[in-house]
């Protein structure tokens, strides 16, 4: 290989895909990998879907960029049907899921200073992520994320992972507190779910304090869960939410969502994208959810998550270094009791793809429209990795 000229930010594993099909990926030397990771729970709909692939090949044959100088009319077509599923107000548009959360950051802000308060705080949680750039970083609860980059904002409070009393204990003690920020079902962190119950409660400390209840659903909606969005399953509705990852099934976008009581925070000129909502992306969001609603993907991924659950459970009971397998729908993290990274490469062996988080869990992400037969491949795939791993770890 010849020197790159690449930034060394990251560690790619040896292998370069040029085809994709479904769940199923190509590299250059032509063997076939399963994918259980799906670009990072990007390809909801998977590699290379008929009806996405004709609708984007349309779209950039007629327009790809106006600008928002410009009535960009797919744009409320999006944001209605993101509202129809979410019982949300409305939507902002922009290009990834930091930008959703950096609008969402910026909204909160003039919120707490339309209520009076100099110096808005938010509260986050531990082993949040909520982006890389100074704002969201700051939100982040990864110290390994966070090292060498300060200084950091000092709006965030963070709080150990769904403690409902740290909340409360807040609420009284520190002043200038705006909104509650934070994933339905950590990601980065390591695949953790909050409880239905914990949903509620904060919703609830939300109201009583007059904060703004954001949700993180960049990795955890658009169907994922087994619901169009995770918070769905406890029965509230947040003011915020964050979209992005799998919104374009591929293509760069992020959403701002507001429900009414931050719908009309924001006002002409405070705030703005180049790229936001063109007609490229609007193209991919509004033919991926269609998608996603035409081919029942959210039962898909109820049933396919169950059974991955159920399968990985039942072929991970007796194997040790396996401490837990947890999640929620198609969003399933497989803790081991050690550092995991070795896996990643034992994986390629096995043409299976799927991430480590947090150090010591693989992440399985797959597209929400895996058949149960490539279900049932993955489990055999990846069980074949970890028993591997720790056979090798043995000695
Ligand atoms: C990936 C992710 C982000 C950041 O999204 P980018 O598009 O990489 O900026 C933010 N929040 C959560 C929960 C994520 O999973």
């Amino acid at each position: 290989m010849t020197k790159s000229h690449l930034l060394p930010i990251f560690s790619p594993l040896p292998v370069c895909f040029v085809k994709g099909e479904g769940v199923w990926l190509t590299d250059t030397q032509g063997n076939v990998y399963l994918d259980g990771f799906a670009g990072i729970a990007v390809n909801a709909v998977g590699h290379n879907h008929p009806r996405l692939t004709a609708a984007l090949q349309k779209q950039v044959s007629e327009l790809i960029h106006v600008s928002n100088y410009f009535r960009i009319d797919l744009q409320e077509e999006v944001a209605a049907k993101i509202c129809e599923k979410s019982g949300m107000r409305g939507c902002f548009f922009c290009n990834s899921g930091l930008e959703a959360n950096e609008a969402a950051i910026k909204l909160a802000r003039k919120y707490g200073h339309l209520k009076g308060f100099v110096e808005p705080r938010i509260i986050v949680f531990d082993h949040a992520f909520h982006g890389r750039s100074i704002a969201t970083l700051s939100a982040t609860g990864n110290p390994n994320v966070r090292r060498d980059f300060g200084p950091y904002l000092p709006d965030f409070i963070r709080v150990p992972t769904g403690d409902v009393k740290a909340i409360e204990k807040l609420a009284e003690t520190t002043p200038g507190i705006c909104a509650v920020m934070f994933e339905p079902v950590q990601g980065e962190g390591g695949i953790l779910a909050i409880d239905d119950e914990t949903m509620r409660a904060i919703r609830e400390l939300c109201d009583r304090h007059d904060w703004l209840l954001i949700l993180d659903e960049v990795q955890c909606g658009i169907g994922r869960t087994g619901k169009w969005f995770a918070y769905q399953h406890s029965g509230i509705l947040p003011d915020v939410m964050t979209l992005a990852k799998a919104l374009g099934g591929g293509v760069p976008i992020g959403a701002l969502v507001c429900n009414e009581k931050a719908y009309g925070v924001f006002t002409p000129g405070n705030h703005g994208s180049t790229f936001g909502g063109n007609p490229l992306a609007m193209r991919a969001a509004l033919t991926t959810l269609q998608i996603i609603e035409d081919e029942q993907l959210i039962t898909n991924a109820e049933r396919m998550g169950g059974y991955l659950m159920k399968g990985f459970r039942e072929i991970f009971k007796d194997v040790p270094g396996v401490v837990d397998v947890r999640g929620r729908g198609l969003m399933i993290g497989i803790v081991l009791d050690r550092p995991a990274h070795p896996c990643l490469a034992i994986g390629l062996k096995h043409r299976v793809l799927f991430s480590v988080t947090a150090g010591s869990v693989i992440r399985i992400v797959p597209a929400l429209n895996i058949a149960r037969r490539e279900a049932d491949e993955l489990i055999r795939r990846v069980a074949a990795v970890v028993k591997e791993f720790m056979a090798a770890a043995e000695h």
